[in-house]
Order: C-alpha cells, then structure tokens, then sequence
C-alpha cells in the first residue's frame, strides 16, 4: 500500500488504443512503478465521433488492450467507458471510480502532454482536479503548447516533486518518462502501407492484429 492505513493509489490512463502501443505501455508501468500504485487502469474510451474510423470496432481495440496488459501487474483493463450508452465523458468516470473507492485513496488521472494540452476542451475540465490528481507524462512531440488557462491552473496546482502528492485530488505533477515516439496513427499507417510494426507493439497485440486483419488497405 501506498499511503497510509489500507488508503489505495491507482492509475487511469485512458484512450482511443487505436490500437495500443509502446508508448501507452511504457508510460503506464514507469508511472505505476514509480508511484508504487496498486493498479493502473487502461480505460479505452468510445470513439469520439470527430475521429477517424479506421475500421477498428471497440471490441477489437478493447482485445488489444486485454493481452496487452494479461499477466502485467498493476496494469489492468477498465472497460466502463465502452459499457456506457453515452460519449466517455472523462469527467463521467472519475465520478463513477471515485464511487467505489475510500475518500483517502488516491486517483491518479494519467495523461500524455498533448492530451493535457487538449484539457480546456474537455466536458466540466474545471472540475477533473475534484476528483484526481493529474499525473503528465512527458511525450516526445513539441509540437503542443499549454493554453494560458492551463498555465494559469500549472501556476496555482502544480508540484515540483511528483512524489509528494498529498490528499486524494487537487493537484498536478510532470513525470518523466522513457521518451518513446510512437504513436497509433503511425501504426495504422505503417500497416496501411503493408509494413511491420514489430516492436511497436506486443507480439500478442501483433497476433491480433494480423489474425484479425486490422488497418490493412481495403484494396
Ligand atoms: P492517435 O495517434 O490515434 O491519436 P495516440 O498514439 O496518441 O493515438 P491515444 O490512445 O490517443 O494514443 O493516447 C492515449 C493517451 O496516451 C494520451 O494521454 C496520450 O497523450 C498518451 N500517449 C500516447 N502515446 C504516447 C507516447 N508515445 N508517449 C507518451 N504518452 C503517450
């Protein structure tokens, strides 16, 4: 256990997993080790409707996930956001997890940093840090820039030491992780293309991905 008597410390990263890769993977044990964290849930979201559809269903990419994360403790899957009959509203969630834990146990909201940037745009952003902390994960693409409200909320919750977190919600920690330029948009062009993406993957997300035929050309 992480903090004190029987309080508990878990981990959500949600996303498309269009499909998973590395780079989800890595950040997710590197935060789950360094946090010593009872689990660290993978939470694939229903596809946003303003994204593409590279003709990969929910239940595919929720399989991906799966043997992904089998016989990988404290990773593990969380497939509330595909149970429900509305958008994922991350908001939505964090209520919903926050229900079943004790008011002492910790929830780490992961996020890379071009998510992060993205915050203002999301359903009730203003009150995620009510019910989480939000954990960034450095990811490797310069390309995003924070906002001046998210500045704003970085001057007034963020800490400089991520391992002092203190409480169940409220504030905000930068975490460095193994850098990894991935993403599942190259992925599903490398396969579109008929290259492999050995290595970018786990061999048993590959096995899927191949017995299944996924992001293939159509022709
Ligand atoms: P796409 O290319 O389809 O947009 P993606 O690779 O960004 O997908 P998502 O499922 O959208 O993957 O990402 C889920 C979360 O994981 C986001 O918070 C994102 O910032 C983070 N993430 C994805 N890839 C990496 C990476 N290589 N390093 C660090 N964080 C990552």
């Amino acid at each position: 256990m992480s903090q004190g008597s029987g309080a508990r410390r878990i981990g959500i990263l949600g996303g498309t997993f269009d499909p998973v890769h590395i780079g989800h993977l890595r950040g997710a044990l590197e935060v789950a080790e360094m946090f010593d964290l009872d689990e660290l849930r993978l939470i694939p979201n229903a596809r946003p409707p303003h994204r593409d559809t590279p003709n990969c269903s929910a239940q595919d990419r929720l399989a991906m996930v799966r043997l992904a994360v089998q016989a990988l403790p404290p990773l593990c899957v969380d497939a509330r956001e595909l149970e429900r009959e509305k958008p994922s509203y991350t908001i939505d969630t964090l209520i919903s997890l926050r229900a079943e834990l004790g008011e002492e146990d910790q929830l780490l909201l992961v996020v890379g940093w071009d998510a992060f940037c993205g915050l203002p745009t999301w359903h009730r952003w203003e009150e995620l840090l009510d019910y989480c902390h939000i954990l960034v994960l450095q990811r490797p693409d310069a390309g995003s820039e924070a906002p001046q409200v998210l500045r704003d909320l970085l001057a007034a919750r963020s800490v400089p030491d991520p391992q002092v977190l203190c409480g169940g919600s409220g504030q905000i920690a930068f975490v460095w992780q193994t850098p990894l330029e991935v993403s599942a948009t190259q992925i599903r062009q490398l396969l579109a293309s008929g290259k492999s993406v050995r290595f970018l993957v786990p061999d048993a997300v590959l096995a899927y991905i191949n017995a299944h035929g996924l992001y293939r050309a159509s022709n």
